[in-house]
């Protein structure tokens, strides 16, 4: 990226910001999860975390939003530590799917396992990896770090409407089974996932992420949450697969690592350099953030912070 002062910088925040508002009336907040209709989608919100540790934040950054597919990256993160890359990889493939993230199709008639980790049924393999090694609590700790932000819990209502409303998710769950890539402990598996999901993050928090992300698993005082290897694994599957059948467009127009979640979250990640976190519940056909590729497109051409940009 280039040198930028910290007029300069709250100036492109405000465009990047405007351009997004200008774009919510397109999308819509999910509502298959009954609880997670109840959002605003006039909110919006960016925060910017910088490599100094500083926050630059606009709009709704301070809102608490649920995290969902987000937390797909940490948990894989912690799988690859646990396990080990090849351990992981027999079970859930790395390619992208160009299916939507609840969809079976691949996974039956493709390929036996799951296309990749970032998508429900292979995210849902990924809790299967995790349970029994570390309890809800343990990891919950390791999303707080991750994430700079200790107040981090779940949200029961959201947690509860998703247990209630768990059929496509369970379908999943039972194929893998059935494939011998689940073990029996379906439910419990079932409920890890869910979990993980409600737990409920602000735009700054993702930022923090995106920055933990960014610095190879270091946490700003230092402390190393995981190794480099792993963040080089989770940032390539981010940009492959993070925005599911959008991730190709999204990887040539933003060029950034990237990961979203139903619940309006947006995590994404400039190596070595920025993280960014956005929250906006209207989301659009993909069940991404709507503002997510206007506001990224934007910061990216501007903070010159594309992977494959030449100046
Ligand atoms: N908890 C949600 C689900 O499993 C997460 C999906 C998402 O954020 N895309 O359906």
């Amino acid at each position: 990226g280039k040198e930028i002062s910290t007029k300069q910088l709250c100036d492109i925040m405000e465009e990047a910001y405007r351009r997004g508002k200008e774009v919510l009336p397109q999308g819509k907040v999910a509502t298959y999860i009954p609880e997670l209709g109840k959002a605003d989608p006039g909110a919006l919100g960016i925060s910017l975390c910088a490599r100094d540790g500083w926050h630059f934040n606009i709009g709704d950054t301070n809102r608490r939003f649920t995290i969902q597919s987000i937390s797909k990256v940490i948990s894989l993160a912690l799988a690859l530590e646990l396990l080990g890359m090849d351990k992981v990889f027999e079970r859930v493939d790395m390619e992208p799917s160009g299916e939507a993230f609840n969809s079976l199709i691949d996974l039956d008639l493709i390929s036996n396992h799951p296309m990749n980790p970032m998508i429900n049924s292979g995210a849902i393999t990924v809790a299967n990896m995790l349970l029994g090694k570390m309890s809800f609590e343990e990891i919950q700790d390791v999303f707080r770090k991750v994430c700079e932000d200790p107040e981090m819990e779940s949200n029961e209502a959201v947690f509860r409407s998703e247990m209630q409303n768990l059929s496509r998710n369970r379908a999943i769950a039972y194929l893998l089974q059935s494939k011998g890539i689940l073990d029996d402990r379906v439910e419990e598996t079932l409920e890890l996932y869910t979990r993980l999901c409600s737990l409920q993050v602000t735009a700054v928090s993702l930022a923090s992420m995106g920055m933990t992300i960014a610095m190879d698993g270091k946490l700003g005082n230092g402390e190393s949450v995981f190794t480099g290897r792993t963040m080089e694994i989770c940032k390539t599957i981010m940009l492959t697969c993070g925005m599911y059948d959008r991730s190709g467009r999204f990887a040539v127009k933003v060029g950034l690592p990237t990961k979203s979640g139903v619940g309006g979250g947006l995590v994404s990640v400039a190596d070595n350099h920025v993280g960014i976190g956005i929250y906006g519940p209207a989301l659009d056909d993909k069940g991404n953030c709507v503002a997510g590729g206007p506001i990224l497109e934007y910061l990216s051409r501007e903070l010159q912070i594309h992977l494959f940009q030449k100046n």
